[in-house]
């Protein structure tokens, strides 16, 4: 890191360096921009992007579809909450990034045994997840590289550098921004700012406020700098905001709020759509296979599940209940031929000394994880009897699929929690990646991408796109429209 000089204008000042704002900054200056890129994190492990699986996937779908096949993907798992101009850039940039990367010799391989032609940044296949951070794998060499090339090109990063307001010309254009640093509080100027600092997953405050009362007792399933301060700044200008309340997440084992081998993997969706998930009471709540129809994909199901979980009353409530066939699953997806989450749910609790209720009756069950047996009774005979008939889908929560009936013992119950990846709603942006204010026009000279940027996931059924390549497109964009403003 050099230091900066505060008499200097940069074109761009890049808030945060996980996938957005690399991808941002090195495009700028690939353009010919002054670009300075700061992060509150001291560069190793800080960013989700580092941490991440590393799938460059249009959620999904494959990220090489013809944007036609994107957009119509789209629209159905967001339920048409994702904004239609938004959806239309994704849709035509997602195979750029491939591209672009490639360019950067970040090259993200095919995982040829998958239908669904997945692209990934290379990488070992595990270990993986932030319990067990590997700089071998092709995440984290992704955003090594990335700043390496940006500095040696003459870029200005700066870590331990958090960027905690903006600076504002009178005539309303941001023009910088505070930087908080271990020396002090220092202001740098910019003609651009983007806000790519990935969301508010780990700000309790703004998970009660937005997502649900207590939202704020989820498991954070992701890194802990993503406190929403990016948001706080637009918010500050007056900034618009969307789909606030979703969110990108899994469930999780509840011992994984203190037994670091429980997340981020395995995850429990799998399981969850092999049995029911019950409250307390031992009544469903939740249809436990939201989507798995159409493009949708049982993968996403999971997300939906989570959703209605940790918006709840009662995130770490709820139990999954199997019986002796569906525990034999372990959560295996037909569809894309491996168990859900990468890792059979159900061994990998076991092994990593997760509890598990286990009982030849389900009054027994109850009684062991302490959950109202004459609700978890009724729950199962209510369940049983519309599964056996095929007619699941008519129950007072109906449940999609084709379920089998949980009648085999010994019956299991699994305790939960829903687990918080990143939040999906945010700043409102435009096809520019420019921030809009609620009056409806831009801010000028402010910018967001990634986990700040809100409207490209969402809805009920578990909208989401591809966390990776929303980040890289809109990094792209942002960077894109900064140069061409200036150029014109
Ligand atoms: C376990 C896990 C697995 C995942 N797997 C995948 C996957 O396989 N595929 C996929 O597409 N997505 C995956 N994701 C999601 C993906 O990592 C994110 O969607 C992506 O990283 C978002 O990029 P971003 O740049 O918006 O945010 P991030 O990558 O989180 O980067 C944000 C950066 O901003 C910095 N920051 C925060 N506040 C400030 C501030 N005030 N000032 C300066 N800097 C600040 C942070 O330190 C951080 O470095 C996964 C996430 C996790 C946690």
């Amino acid at each position: 890191m050099s230091d900066f000089d505060s008499t200097t204008i940069y074109d761009v000042l890049v808030a945060g360096t996980g996938m957005a704002g690399w991808t941002a900054a090195r495009r700028a200056q690939q353009l010919g921009l002054r670009v300075v890129a700061a992060d509150k994190g001291d560069g190793p492990g800080s960013s989700n992007a580092r941490m991440s699986g590393g799938f460059m996937n249009a959620a999904y779908v494959g990220i090489r579809e013809k944007p036609d096949v994107l957009k119509a993907y789209a629209e159905e798992v967001t339920s048409g909450l994702a904004r239609k101009e938004l959806v239309e850039v994704w849709a035509e940039n997602c195979s750029r990034t491939i591209d672009w990367l490639a360019g950067e010799d970040i090259i993200a391989g095919l995982l040829p045994e998958r239908r669904d032609r997945l692209y990934i940044l290379p990488f070992r296949l595990t270990p993986q997840g932030l319990a067990e951070y590997d700089r071998e794998r092709g995440p984290d060499k992704a955003m090594t590289s990335h700043a390496a090339r940006f500095v040696e090109q003459g870029g200005l990063y700066m870590p331990n550098s958090r960027v905690i307001d903006l600076l504002v010309d009178s005539d309303g254009r941001v023009s910088g921004a505070k930087i908080e640093t271990p020396d002090g509080i220092s202001e740098i100027r910019a003609r651009n700012v983007v806000l790519s600092d990935g969301g508010f997953q780990a700000n309790p405050e703004l998970l009660r406020k937005y997502v649900g009362p207590q939202a704020d007792k989820m498991k954070l399933r992701s890194m802990s700098s993503q406190t929403g301060d990016g948001l706080a700044m637009a918010l500050k200008l007056g900034a618009a905001v969307d789909n606030m309340n979703y969110f990108y997440g899994h469930m999780l084992h509840l011992d994984s709020l203190t037994n670091d081998g429980l997340w981020p993997y395995p995850i429990l969706d799998g399981i969850i759509s092999d049995g029911i998930l019950v409250n307390r009471q031992g009544r469903r709540f939740v249809n436990e296979q939201i989507t798995g129809e159409g493009m949708s994909r049982l993968a996403l199901s999971g997300v939906g599940v989570t959703n209605a979980v940790g918006q709840g009353d009662d995130p770490r409530g709820a139990f999954v209940i199997l019986d002796a066939e569906s525990w034999k699953r372990q959560g295996w997806d037909k569809d894309r031929g491996e168990f859900r989450g990468t890792k059979p749910a159900n061994d990998t609790i076991l092994e990593a000394g997760g509890t598990v209720y286990k009982a030849d009756s389900l009054v027994e069950l109850a009684r062991q994880a302490d959950i109202d047996p004459h609700g978890l009774v009724a729950t199962v005979e209510a369940f049983n009897a519309a599964a056996t008939v095929g007619k699941a889908a008519g129950l007072p929560v109906p449940r999609s699929g084709k379920p089998d009936p949980l009648t085999i013992a010994p019956f299991y119950a699994v305790p939960s929690v829903a687990g918080i990846t990143f939040t999906l709603g945010g700043v409102r942006i435009n096809r520019n990646g420019q921030v809009q204010h609620e009056n409806g026009h831009a801010i000028p000279g402010l910018y967001a991408a990634g986990g700040t940027a809100g409207g490209l996931g969402g809805g009920p059924r578990g909208g989401y796109l591809g966390g990776l390549a929303c980040a890289t497109v809109f990094g792209l964009i942002c960077a894109e429209h900064i140069a061409a403003t200036k150029a014109a």
